[in-house]
């Protein structure tokens, strides 16, 4: 095969795990002991905010102790080498991948850097803990909420990546489960495209038959290796 030029890489919260932040399916469809739909719906939300506040307080705060790992510093490497144009789409909500020294990240599932007011959609910077009673600094509407794309609403940032996945050469899905749409159809979305398709995760994922190719192993381990490859 030629040698990739334009790379779109897919990570999701497995390339975070070694960097001490949970992952979401690993325990039975709970989030931090945290039922999806009362932490990550715009219905759980509306049902109780002080415990959304709290779960995402509380994420904010695991996030801003960790710190990026070997996975999230090769790809700011292999970003920082100009060899290849690499867009990273992630659907972490960590900031994990900036402070490892990546740059054009897409948050497609959004970030808890950022705070949104739900009555007028005014964004503007978290605080490191938001209080559920926070009026929003443009409307004064008293339920502000974390910018986090919750289950049922639309991702962030898509005509840019379905635009970026048309003209990849190379897909690279990194410690992802594949049960998140639309994330989950973007290597299908890719290869129709007529990309070549690589999944790096700890073990077999729903898609990985969908994959051209499949390596298992810890992040850690697989995304410096393939960097490697690729620089070499
Ligand atoms: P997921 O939790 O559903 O799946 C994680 C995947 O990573 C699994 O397939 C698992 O086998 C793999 N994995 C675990 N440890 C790994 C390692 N060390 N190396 C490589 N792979 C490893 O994650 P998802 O597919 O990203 O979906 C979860 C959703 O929850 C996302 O939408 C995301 O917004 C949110 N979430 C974000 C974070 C974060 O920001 N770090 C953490 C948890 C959940």
């Amino acid at each position: 095969m030629a040698t990739p030029h334009k790379i779109v890489v897919l990570t999701g919260a497995g390339i975070s795990a070694e960097s001490g932040i949970a992952t979401f399916r690993a325990a039975d469809g709970l989030w931090e002991r945290h039922r999806i739909e009362d932490v990550a719906t715009p219905e759980g939300f509306a049902r109780d905010p002080a415990l959304v506040h709290r779960f995402y307080n509380a994420r904010r705060a695991a996030a801003a102790a960790a710190e990026p790992n070997a996975a999230h510093k090769a790809l700011a490497r292999l970003q920082a080498a100009g060899r290849h144009d690499l867009l990273i789409v992630t659907q972490n909500v960590d900031d994990l991948h900036e402070r490892g020294g990546a740059s054009n990240v897409l948050h497609m599932h959004g970030s808890l850097a950022g705070a949104l007011c739900a009555e007028c959609g005014h964004r503007w910077p978290a605080p490191a803990a938001m209080p559920p009673e926070d009026p929003c600094p443009a409307c004064a509407a008293p339920q502000t909420r974390p910018d986090i794309v919750w289950f049922g609403e639309i991702p962030y940032h898509m005509d840019q990546i379905w635009d970026a996945l048309r003209e990849a050469d190379l897909f690279v899905s990194i410690g992802t489960s594949g049960q998140v749409y639309p994330a989950a159809a973007f290597a299908q979305d890719a290869a129709r495209a007529g990309a070549r398709t690589l999944e790096l995760n700890l073990e077999p994922s729903a898609l990985t038959a969908e994959f051209d190719e499949a390596r298992q192993g810890p992040a850690t381990r697989l995304v410096p290796a393939w960097v490697d490859s690729l620089l070499a």
